[in-house]
Formats: C-alpha cells, sequence, structure tokens
C-alpha cells in the first residue's frame, strides 16, 4: 500500500479557535476519501494547509512518504478548494489551453480531461454561457490535466440542481476506477456514502471517526427497553461488555450494542438476572442516524 498524505496530530488555531484539533488520518494510494462535517468543521482548513494555502500551528503532514518538498509533492496534486477562476470570453478548451502553458503540460491533455468530464462537445464554447455544473466540470478537467495522482475537491456539489449533483459524482467515481486517489470535504453524509470508500468525520475540529465508510455503517445496532426494576436494568446492561453507551430516553433505556446479540438472547440473559421486561425493540441506526450522533453538540459524545 502507497501513502499518498499522512496527515499527524494537525492542529490549527485562529487565535482562541481551534479550527483543526489534533486531526490524524493516512490517505493510500486509489482510496476515495470523504472528509465529512458540518459548516464549520475544520474541512477546508485541513484541506488548506496540506495544499500549502493555511499555516498550521502544530502537527505534521507529509505528502508521498516525505520523499520530495511540498512544493513538489503538490505537482502531483489536483485540487480545486475554491470557485473556479476561468475567463468568460474563451471557450473551454482555450482556457484550459491557457492552464496547460501555465503549468508546463502538454495541450493534449486538454481533450482527455474534458472527455472524463463530459464536455468534449461543449469545448468550443464560452464559459460564460456554461452552467454551474459544467463551471464545476471545467475545473475538475482543468485539476487534471496534470494528470496528478489524487484529486481533492472541496464541497464539489454544492449549489448545484440534482442533475449537476449526480453528474459530478458520476465523474468522481469514473476518475476513482481509473486509479486516481481521490479526498473530497462534503457536510453531506449522503455524498459520502454514495461516493467515498473511507471517511474522516469532523466536529469542531475533532475528528470523530477515520475509517471506512462500510464499517462505520457496521454499527450492531440498539435496544430500547423498560421494567419495573430500571436501576438493576441499567446496572446489569453497564456490567455486560456487549453494551456500549446506555442512555436514558424518557420511560426508556436505551444502549448501544458492541456485539451481535438478538433480542430473545438479551430478554433470556436479563430474565436470568431477575428481570422481566415490558418493553424490548431492537432497532439498527441508518448511517444518517450515527453521523447525527457523532456529529451531536452534546459532551457524551467523544
Ligand atoms: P468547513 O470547511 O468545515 O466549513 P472551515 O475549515 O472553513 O470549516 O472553518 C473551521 C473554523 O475555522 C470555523 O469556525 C471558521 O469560522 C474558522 N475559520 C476559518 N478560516 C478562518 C480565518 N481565516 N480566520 C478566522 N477563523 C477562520
Ligand atoms: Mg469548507
Amino acid at each position: 500500500m502507497e501513502t499518498i498524505l499522512k496527515i499527524e496530530n494537525l492542529t490549527k488555531k485562529y487565535g482562541k479557535l481551534i479550527a483543526v484539533n489534533d486531526v490524524s488520518f493516512n490517505i493510500e494510494k486509489g482510496n476515495v476519501y470523504g472528509i465529512l462535517g458540518p459548516n464549520g468543521s475544520g474541512k477546508s482548513t485541513t484541506l488548506g494547509i496540506v495544499l500549502n494555502v493555511v499555516n498550521k500551528t502544530s502537527g505534521d503532514f507529509s505528502w508521498f512518504g516525505g520523499k520530495l518538498s511540498t512544493h513538489e509533492a503538490l505537482k502531483k496534486v489536483g485540487a480545486i478548494i475554491e470557485h473556479p477562476n476561468f475567463y468568460p470570453y474563451m471557450t473551454a478548451k482555450q482556457n484550459l489551453e491557457l492552464v496547460c502553458k501555465i503549468k508546463g503540460v502538454a495541450k493534449n491533455q486538454v481533450q482527455k480531461s474534458l472527455e472524463i468530464v463530459d464536455l468534449l462537445d461543449r469545448q468550443d464554447d464560452k464559459f460564460k454561457g456554461f452552467s454551474l455544473g459544467m463551471k464545476q466540470r471545467l475545473a475538475i478537467a482543468s485539476a487534471l490535466l496534470n494528470e496528478p495522482e489524487i484529486l481533492i475537491l472541496d464541497e464539489p456539489t454544492n449549489g448545484l440542481d440534482p442533475q449537476g449533483i449526480h453528474q459530478i459524482r458520476g465523474i468522481i467515481k469514473r476518475i476513482a476506477a481509473n486509479g486516481t486517489t481521490i479526498l473530497l470535504a462534503s457536510h453531506l453524509l449522503d455524498e459520502v456514502e454514495k461516493v467515498c470508500s473511507h471517511v474522516v468525520v469532523l466536529r469542531k475540529g475533532k475528528s470523530l471517526y477515520v475509517g471506512k465508510v462500510d464499517e462505520m455503517n457496521a454499527s450492531f445496532g440498539f435496544v430500547t427497553m423498560q421494567c419495573d426494576n430500571m436501576p438493576l436494568l441499567k446496572e446489569v446492561l453497564s456490567s455486560h461488555k456487549g453494551f456500549g453507551k446506555i442512555t436514558e430516553e424518557g420511560e426508556y433505556i436505551v444502549a448501544y450494542l458492541n456485539e451481535e446479540m438478538d433480542a430473545s438472547s438479551l430478554n433470556k440473559l436479563l430474565f436470568e438476572k431477575g428481570i422481566s421486561l415490558s418493553h424490548l425493540v431492537k432497532r439498527k441506526e441508518s448511517l444518517e442516524e450515527q453521523f447525527l450522533e457523532l456529529t451531536k453538540n452534546t459532551t457524551s459524545t467523544k
């Protein structure tokens, strides 16, 4: 496995505000990574630091095993972190040819890049007439001109209509299928779920989860219970290794499972401890619920 980017204990402070707080994760070649978090959680700041446009406060990051200077390494990175700037009265093709000139890339990359983003048939149209989605696709084409090892996108579907969103997601998948590593920041769980293989969940600059998207989903669910001796129920659940977080919700106790357990064996287990339940419902959280749980603004979440 080849490490493209290693981030270790990265921290960024703006005065008292900690925008990025001790974040660590690795990006391995060929995967699609999402940085997922609500607005203001530190996604853009993290991207800005590794792209050398924001100064870190502490911690470290290294590109491609640290063999290259950041300046050299960034030549192998394609990134769109701001609204794309193209010349309105120039065509898509002319704009990209200009980028080639600036980047010192052969012009024949233009056709290839335009094809990937489905803009070949619009190459001779002026940029000013493009829809927002087409502008965004042109920006992606531009970032692909130097055939980067990794493509970085900050909120690539923001402001687009459903069709535009669908197109961009399709293009990202296509680029990934060609073997390009991707890192994208998004506040949309659904986007990360659809596009990414791996995810870093951020809240207030802190990473709450780093791992595979699938495994974030592989929770064992939770059970809602009620009986006439709630303190005993709570005690029994707390001392059982099969349960993680235990909370009280109104008249019910909600216990999150750390392992597979069906409702009847749980019932039996509790009965043997002298507890007969008057209510027992087992449910599995959706990824969305887990995300909301992870990013909830409380002190109970890590
Ligand atoms: P996200 O991209 O997840 O929406 P940002 O990385 O843009 O979040 O911002 C993280 C936090 O840092 C926010 O609270 C934001 O207001 C703050 N922040 C970002 N840039 C600056 C800056 N240049 N000066 C002061 N605070 C900033
Ligand atoms: Mg942002």
